[in-house]
Parts: structure tokens; C-alpha cells; sequence
């Protein structure tokens, strides 16, 4: 953090206690000490404390607004996030959604309710895929929460984003690249070009985990392709889960991740392996070794048992490859499961 950003979160202690502590430690345990990864005192953040962290960036506009990126996973965290907003006092000028997961959309009426002025971005497949798979997955999140902490009824965009529209909000340009499915259904990546700055949503986060339960891993490694080759690797990257980094470092550690993922995978499910097409649970438990050795992580994306996840992928990422399903291994994040 830098000096500026890091002063105004201490100073808050003596006002706002309680919050302003989760908020500093929140920001405090997140950085590495890297250039690349120290965003400058005006970009801010709302990272969720536990062990699946979710990111709101706030990116300041030339007329002195802020843009925000996502709206986290929970009602309360929302709150918290609208409490830290209108305390930094800058006029939100708009809210734009990087993909219609749970952990970035489930705060967005919050947000909405407490920003009316500020019109919310996001796409029309993805407002249509929350009407139909996507309400499952919504559900889902309202189940594990605490009671009354999430909803399913999230509000549809206020503008449809199209494949390389430009905006200008706020003073300040807003490239839109339609990324399509991979991680998640309609996944879009912002680029800010006077800030040198692309909000990833998840198709970038480095050390976490990632979700590939949804079997379009091929699909998400030719979005990382696309960013790389549109921008400069020294751009800097603000992914859905975890601190600033760069595009270049940001796509080399999650198509690193995901091919190794899909070798291991590709071993598991030859007709010579042990399980023959399918990854026995053996060769699940010998692949996520094999992971957590080459590909260690410090938080994962989904706010479920780490092994859950891991099985979502396993599940997944198998399907997508050709495996059978075996060992009764359910994923409902894949379409048609
Ligand atoms: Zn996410």
C-alpha cells in the first residue's frame, strides 16, 4: 500500500474501530511487498476478510467520482463497502459487473439502493443467465450464508456492455473486451487506458485457487491470450480475488495453473491410468498433490471446503477432456449437471 492509502486507513482507527481494523487488516495481509502490487494511493479496494476473499475495486474519475468494479459476495459485506464509499466522500458515478458470479453480483442491489445516480454496467447474457442456471448457483450462495446475507434478486444492468465499446465516464475512458465463457458465463475485462489499468474480473487471480467447475477451460485460456496480446504486460491488472498485479504476471501464473491442471488431467484419464477414463479418487488426491506442490496458493476463489472446490474442478476439467464420471463426484456449477 502506499503511504497516502495506508495513512487514511490508520487514521480512521479512532472513528471507526471496529470496521476500519477488519478494513486495514484486510489490506494489510493481502500485499506483497512488489512493486507491481502496490496500487497507487488513489485506486481503492474492499477486500472480504476468510479464506475465499473477494475484491470491489474503486477506481477514481477525472472529475473527481469513482467507478466501481463488482459488488462482492454478501449483503453485509456490501454494507461495509457502502459505509467505506461514502466515507472517502468521491461520488460514485457508475458500477460495473466483470461477471454475474455470486461473490461479484449478490451485493449489487446494495450498492444500487445506496448509489441511485450511478448507473450499473454489465451484459444482458449475463443478466439472462442468472434467470435460469446462474438463479441455481445464486441459490446455492443464499443457502450458505447466514440467513438474510444474500439474494437471488439482482438487479439487471442499466446498460448492456458490447464486445469493444467505449465508454467515458466521469471524464475517464472505459474500453469494454467481451470475453464470453470460461471461468464464468459472460466475463467481461475493463480497460482504463489513461490509468494503464484492466479490472480481470476472474480470469486472472493469481495464487487463488480458481473455480474451473464450469468445463470451459480452453475457452478461459484464449481470454488470457487475447488480454496478453491486447495490452502491454506491464499494465496493471486488478483481478476479482486478490492484490494489483500485472497482466503479464497475472496471465502467466493462471495459464500456468490451468494447463498443468489439464496435463494432470489428460494423464488421469488415459486408458492405460489406473481409473482408466475416469480420475478415481486416488488419482484426484495424487493430482491436487501434485498442484499444491507446483502451484501453491494463498486463498482460494469460492467460499466453500477447499476440497469442494477441488473436486468442482476435478469434475470439471475432466468432463471437458473426455473423462466418465465415477466416484459419485456432483458438480452444479457445470450446465446440465
Ligand atoms: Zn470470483
Amino acid at each position: 500500500m502506499t503511504a497516502k492509502f495506508s495513512s487514511s486507513v490508520s487514521n480512521r482507527r479512532h472513528t471507526f474501530t471496529p470496521y476500519a481494523v477488519v478494513f486495514a487488516l484486510a489490506l494489510a495481509t493481502t500485499s506483497t511487498p512488489t512493486a507491481a502490487n502496490d496500487p497507487p494511493a488513489e485506486i481503492g479496494r474492499y477486500e472480504t476478510p476468510g479464506h475465499a476473499p473477494v475484491n470491489s475495486w474503486w477506481v477514481p474519475t477525472a472529475d473527481g467520482g469513482v467507478l466501481v468494479f463488482d459488488t462482492l459476495r454478501t449483503i453485509s459485506d456490501a454494507r461495509k463497502a457502502v459505509s467505506e464509499l461514502r466515507r472517502q466522500g468521491r461520488p460514485v458515478r457508475a458500477i460495473f459487473i466483470t461477471h454475474p458470479h455470486p461473490d461479484h453480483v449478490t451485493g449489487l442491489a446494495t450498492f444500487k439502493a445506496a448509489f441511485p445516480d450511478a448507473p450499473v454496467y454489465a451484459t444482458r447474457e449475463g443478466d439472462d443467465w442468472l434467470k435460469h442456471h446462474g438463479g441455481d448457483i445464486l441459490k446455492m450462495n443464499v443457502e450458505a450464508r447466514a440467513p438474510g446475507d444474500a439474494t437471488t434478486d439482482i438487479p439487471p444492468a442499466d446498460h448492456d456492455l458490447r464486445d469493444g465499446e467505449s465508454l467515458v465516464i466521469g471524464g475517464t475512458r472505459v474500453q469494454v473486451n467481451w470475453l464470453g465463457q470460461g471461468e464464468s458465463p459472460a466475463a467481461v475485462a475493463y480497460y482504463l487506458p489513461d490509468a494503464r489499468l484492466l479490472v480481470g474480473g476472474d480470469i486472472m487471480t493469481p495464487r487463488r485457487v480458481p473455480l474451473m467447475g464450469a468445463a470451459h477451460t480452453k475457452d478461459w485460456l484464449q481470454q488470457i491470450e487475447k488480454l496478453g496480446a491486447l495490452y502491454p504486460g506491464e499494465t496493471r491488472l486488478l483481478p476479482g480475488h486478490g492484490p494489483m498485479t500485472t497482466l503479464a504476471a497475472g496471465g502467466k501464473w493462471q495459464s500456468g495453473y490451468i494447463r498443468h491442471f489439464r496435463d494432470l488431467t489428460a494423464k488421469a484419464i488415459a486408458a492405460d491410468s489406473p481409473g482408466g477414463a475416469c480420475v478415481t479418487a486416488k488419482e484426484a488426491a495424487g493430482l491436487l498433490d501434485d498442484m499444491r506442490r507446483t502451484w501453491p496458493t494463498d486463498a482460494i476463489v469460492a467460499k466453500m471446503p477447499a476440497d469442494a472446490l477441488n473436486q468442482l474442478n476435478i469434475e470439471g476439467v475432466g468432463h471437458e477432456m473426455g473423462a466418465t464420471a465415477c466416484e459419485g463426484r456432483k458438480n452444479p456449477v457445470r450446465e446440465g449437471d
